[in-house]
């Protein structure tokens, strides 16, 4: 069986608190030799180079511009509470834009993304809302299994995401390897995406790369 990142944490990192967020996690699945350089070896990226999360500032700006009622129309929620900061206690932590109380009872993470609705990006604004949804399971004890992204840059597109108990499980297997580089300083295997390397800030270290 998989061990869960939470007895991980427990068991073998008490005494060294990692706090990791949905930003560290989507770096990891870009390259997990981000992680090694940034989390264990602690060499700051340069902002410049950084792999940027696609949210803005102005996303900020622009949800408030969206109609509650609009929302309440598409998503049958009975609460919603604003830019929620959730220290998951298990080395996970992060802000959610919204998180909405269904009325069926269950609850769910919604982002929005100063962005088009493109498939390509899709997958990595999926697994950041599974993040978000094991951020506010573990906060709030009841069960999430779908969330919802909304896109400003495509007329407010709100998407449906269903989140499934697998999904829980890969993110949980993926941030247990997170904590394994971070805490034994496993070298990790470098990106698929190769033409990444050549802006990389980490180039001139990384081995085997460029
Ligand atoms: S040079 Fe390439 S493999 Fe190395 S950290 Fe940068 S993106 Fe990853």
């Amino acid at each position: 069986m998989m061990k869960s990142s939470s007895n991980f944490f427990k068991n073998d990192f008490e005494t060294s608190p990692i706090e990791l967020t949905a930003t560290d996690l989507l770096e990891y699945i870009f390259c997990p030799r981000f992680t090694y350089f940034e989390l264990y070896l602690k060499i700051p990226q340069h902002e410049e180079k950084r792999y940027k999360v696609e949210k803005g500032r102005t996303v900020h700006e622009q949800k408030n511009k969206i109609n509650p009622q609009y929302l309440r129309k598409k998503i049958e929620c009975t609460d919603r509470k604003f830019s929620v900061y959730i220290d998951g206690l298990d080395g996970c932590k992060g802000i959610v834009d919204e998180v909405l109380t269904l009325a069926d009872g269950t609850m769910a993470p919604l982002d929005y993304k100063y962005a088009e609705y493109k498939e390509t990006t899709f997958r990595n604004h999926r697994l950041q809302l599974v993040y978000y949804a094991k951020l506010i399971k573990s906060r709030y004890g009841k069960p999430v299994n779908r969330g919802f992204i909304i896109y400003t840059r495509s007329k407010n597109k709100i998407v449906e995401v269903p989140i499934h108990e697998r999904d829980f499980n890969n993110l949980e297997s993926t941030i247990s390897e997170m904590f394994k580089i971070i805490t034994t300083g496993k070298y990790p295997e470098p990106t698929a995406y190769r033409t990444a390397c050549f802006d990389c800030c980490y180039k001139n270290i990384c081995e085997g790369r460029v």
